[in-house]
Formats: structure tokens, sequence, C-alpha cells
């Protein structure tokens, strides 16, 4: 069984149709990364899978406990556990502007019984020095750049130790030198074995770090395989398309 496991996910807006049939796998260690056109369903598809979006139709499987099956979901305790295994990283950030550094880490283990207050105050420490920023952890994000702004959202999304990082174009609203350091840091948790799926558009990044690649568009996955078969030698015309061959 895989750590994930999507089968013929069904959404739609209103009359449009966002994901059409959805099925994949995500095993454990993969560095998955998703490419595609906007509009494809690419962040409904990742929303979908921490229940920020409601499906209509298919099941989602997370370390073999589903969170929605044939389209039936799961009692929300029961929910909120499979959603507790994965972490997510926005495209804006969404750090709390009101809150420093250290206090947006620890905001995720507020509901967490006061004792441990000491140990999680340790961790974020311990988190931000990985992510290079230690030394910011009094500072409000808006004292912070861009690329150190999603560093402190991904160290926040490590916080409560996921088994999955889910990645929603990480750098998309980033210049090329920020980008630079955020993807180093996903490149460091990736060689750490971390479990991640990442949609970008920065096709260095998927050659040269993920062991799979898939191809959607318009709500179906076009192709998958790995970054040699999707990038440099795609099969469908669609792909080509996208890929400028
Ligand atoms: P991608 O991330 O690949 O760019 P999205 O998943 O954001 O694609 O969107 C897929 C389609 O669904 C787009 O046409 C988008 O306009 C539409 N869409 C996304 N979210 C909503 C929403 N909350 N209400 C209506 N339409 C939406
Ligand atoms: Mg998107």
């Amino acid at each position: 069984m895989s750590f994930i496991e999507v089968r013929n996910l069904k959404k739609s807006f209103g009359p449009l149709e966002v994901l059409k049939d959805l099925t994949f796998n995500v095993e454990k260690n993969d560095v998955l990364a998703i490419i595609g056109p906007s509009g494809s369903g690419k962040s409904t598809m990742l929303r979908s899978l921490i229940q920020l979006e409601e499906v209509e139709g298919g099941s989602i499987a997370v370390d073999g406990d589903h969170l929605v099956k044939d389209g039936l979901y799961a009692k929300p305790a029961d929910s909120k556990k499979i959603i507790a295994k994965m972490g997510m990283v926005f495209q804006q950030f969404n750090l709390f502007p009101h809150l420093t550094v250290k206090q947006n880490l620890e905001l995720a283990s507020k509901l967490v019984k006061k004792e441990q207050a000491k140990e999680y105050s340790d961790r974020s420490i311990e988190l931000l020095e990985k992510v290079g920023l230690a030394d910011k952890r009094y500072e409000f994000p808006s004292r912070l750049s861009g690329g150190q702004k999603q560093r402190v959202a991904i160290a926040r999304a490590l916080m409560m130790n996921p088994d999955i990082l889910l990645f929603d174009e990480p750098t998309s609203a980033l210049d090329p030198q920020l980008t630079k350091e955020v993807l180093q840091v996903m490149k460091k948790l990736a060689e750490e074995h971390m479990t991640m799926i990442v949609v970008t558009h920065e096709m260095e990044f998927a050659s040269n770090v993920a062991n799979r690649v898939i191809f959607m568009d318009k709500g179906l996955i076009v192709e998958e395989g790995n970054p040699q078969e999707v990038l440099k030698s795609p099969k469908e015309l669609r792909t080509k398309q996208f890929l400028n061959y």
C-alpha cells in the first residue's frame, strides 16, 4: 500500500469540472513534482488532500486511513488525525502578521498541553536553525524578505512533525535570488528523505530534486513518470507543448 492513494477524485466549482478523475499514488520518501498550466487544478488537488476543498467523488487514503472514500468523508475526529499527517506551504506564505516568527511556529501547538510549552519552544528554535533563521525569531513577518517568510512557513509546517509536506508554488511570489534560498531548503529536506508533493514551475528543481513528475492539464493527469521521462522525453503532445518542445 502506498503512503497516499488518490482514486478517481472529482471536484467541480459550479458547472466547471476542475478535477475530472484523478488517480495517483505517493510513496514514502517520494518527491513528487506536479507541473501544468495555470487553471489545471493543481492547487485544488493539493487543497483537497487536507480538506480545504471537499470533493464530490473518489477516494483519498493517507497511511492506510481514508479521509474520503467514494465521496464519503471520515468523521471529523478521524479526518483531523489524517490531516495532521500533512503540512502545507502556500504560495503567499500565510504567516500571521501580528505574531513573531517564533510565535508563528508555536501557534500550531497552542492547543497542546501547557507542560509541553518548553518542548515546543525548543523545537521552534531548532527548526528555525534548520532554515537558517534562528536569529530572526523575535521579528515580525513584515520585517522579513519573501524568501525568509517562506522559510519560516516551511519551518512552521514542520512543527507538528508531518509525514509529508505539500508545497503549492512556494517560490512563485519570489524573485530569482530568493527563490534559490527557498529551493535550497526544500532540497535539503528531500535529501533528509522528507516525503513531499511540490506544485512548481521550477523545472530545474523538478528535474534535479524530484524522483517523480506528474503533468496535469484541465483536471486530468496527462503524463507521469520519472523526471527524465516526463521532462526530457515527453510522450504526450500537451506535455510537449507545455515544455516548449
Ligand atoms: P491551478 O492551481 O492549476 O492553477 P486551480 O486548482 O487553482 O488551478 O484552479 C482550477 C480551476 O478552478 C480554475 O479554473 C479556477 O479558476 C477554478 N477555481 C479554483 N478555485 C475556485 C473557487 N473557489 N471557486 C470557483 N472556481 C475556482
Ligand atoms: Mg495554483
